[in-house]
């Protein structure tokens, strides 16, 4: 999910909001949210769909100081009206809203406790449980409040937060997803990544570290650290696959990580061919790292349609298949005849790749090597990206040679996790959360999960 706050009392925060959640489009396209208020009361906009189609009737049009916005990628809760964000409550201290990006580990036992002793539920999402709990605190402010709240909650949270008065914003003490601060002339803003800073013309001023929580006001900002320091883990994921390339994330340019992993990816496969091409858009940024370290020319063997979003994240396996063919071509005069290298970020299910193969085969390519800029992904993800089903991972249960066969390439290479890492220079691998490749979960996974991979 993607998830965008601002306090101003200059500016229109209901129309910033909406060009913030539409730079952060990419995080979710399942449904999109608005909430505002003017210091008195709340108002709130939600729907399904892609932001411009939520919104075309136009945003909240209360005179507002502050907004928080969310596009959501559901990996808790089903893709339904009632699960969109952000979340708006009453509560004995006023009203309060919440967006959050992530995936909390522990949420069923919460719920089922909080069930227990009467608290009713609307949605069926993660998040609405954080709202119980700091509407149940019995703490003095609302700060304390919410760090009250997350003392029991494990897994992956970055939250938006707004009362009457105040925008507070949060990341979680292992900092999985990215939360950055900016500045406007008069007013501050959040944002999951500072691609969605630069569409509204903020200054990126820092990342909100793992375990702060931030606080803005009219007397501007102040942060505290509501939780012990834990083991730092921001998602790897974010830098190969999911942020946008032009967001820096903790100091790392997603964009050199990526032209670094297809440079690496050069080195290790030591793959020669006519041409190499990317699966777009994903795999565009390594392939053409690739081509500068190899000398082998890029070229664009396969065309996007424009109109497409991202399939993989359409959360039904059927609407994924007919997605593929939808977003993808082969362009037959650029491959045929032609020995192939083609890039991609990942290969999780395995089926979008075994189907562009296909493709270039189809369109006349001699030989597809394929390489991938990310290990195998054996283990599933609980901290809120749609890699959650371990059968559906094909390597969880085949070794690269059978995936090679499965997809129907000629050769296959995975980027090492050494050279990934070696590919995001500014971040220690060791801060990073791998778990998807080595099983090493750095926070608690729910219970019911307890993995088989004898680690
Ligand atoms: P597969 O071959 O496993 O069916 O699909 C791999 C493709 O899915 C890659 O092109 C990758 O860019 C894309 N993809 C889309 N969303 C995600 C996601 O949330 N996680 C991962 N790992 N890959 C995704
Ligand atoms: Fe990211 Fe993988 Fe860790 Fe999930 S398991 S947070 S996708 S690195
Ligand atoms: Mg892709």
């Amino acid at each position: 999910c993607g998830i965008f706050g601002i306090f101003s009392r200059c500016e229109n925060v209901s129309m910033i909001t909406y060009w913030g959640l539409y730079a952060l489009q990419h995080r979710g396209q399942e449904s999109a949210g608005i909430a505002v208020t003017d210091g008195c009361v709340m108002d709130i906009q939600r729907g399904m769909g892609l932001v411009p189609d939520v919104f075309k009737n136009g945003v909240p049009e209360m005179a507002a100081h502050i907004a928080i916005g969310h596009v959501r990628y559901s990996t808790t809760g089903s893709s339904l009206l009632r699960n969109t964000q952000p979340l708006l409550v009453n509560y004995s201290g006023g009203q309060i809203s919440l967006a959050h990006n992530g995936n909390l580990t522990n949420a069923h036992e919460i719920r089922s406790g909080l069930e227990k002793e009467g608290c009713v539920f609307q949605t069926s999402i993660d998040s609405e449980v954080i709202v119980n709990l700091i509407a149940r605190s019995g703490k003095p402010t609302v700060e304390e409040k919410v760090s009250d709240s997350l003392t029991g909650v494990h897994g992956a949270y970055c939250l938006v937060i707004m009362t009457e008065n105040k925008l507070i914003g949060v990341r979680d003490p292992n900092g999985f997803r990215p939360l950055c601060i900016g500045k406007t002339g008069e007013g501050w803003v959040l944002a999951s990544e500072s691609c969605a800073l630069d569409t509204v013309g903020a200054r990126f001023i820092r990342d909100v570290e793992p375990g702060e929580m931030v606080t803005i006001d009219d007397t501007g900002l102040s942060s505290r650290h509501f939780a012990a320091a834990e083991r730092r883990a921001g998602c790897v994921f974010e830098y190969i696959y999911f942020a946008r390339p032009d967001s820096i994330i903790d100091g790392q340019s997603v964009y050199e990580a990526r032209f670094n992993m297809g440079k690496t990816l050069a080195r290790e496969s030591g793959y020669k061919a006519d041409i190499v091409i990317s699966v777009p858009d994903s795999g565009t940024t390594a392939a053409v790292g690739f081509s500068r370290e190899s000398g082998i020319p890029f070229a664009e063997g396969l065309m996007k349609n424009r109109y497409i979003g991202r399939t993989f994240i359409q959360p039904e396996q059927k609407k994924r298949d007919l997605g593929v063919r939808l977003k993808l071509n082969a362009v037959a005069s650029v491959v045929k005849g032609k020995s192939v290298i083609m890039v991609d970020d990942s290969i999780v299910r395995g089926t979008t790749s075994g189907k562009i193969v296909r493709m270039l085969k189809d369109a006349g390519a001699t030989k597809v090597h394929m390489c991938v800029s990310s290990p195998p992904i054996g283990y599933p993800c609980y901290y809120g990206i749609d890699t959650s089903v371990r059968k559906e991972l094909i390597a969880a249960s085949k070794l690269v040679d059978e995936i090679r066969r499965f997809i129907g390439a000629d050769s296959l290479h995975y980027l090492s996790l050494e050279g990934l890492h070696a590919s995001i220079p500014n971040i220690s691998g060791k801060t990073l959360c791998n778990a998807c490749f080595n099983c090493d979960y750095p926070a608690r996974i729910p219970c019911a999960e307890q993995c088989s991979c004898n680690k």
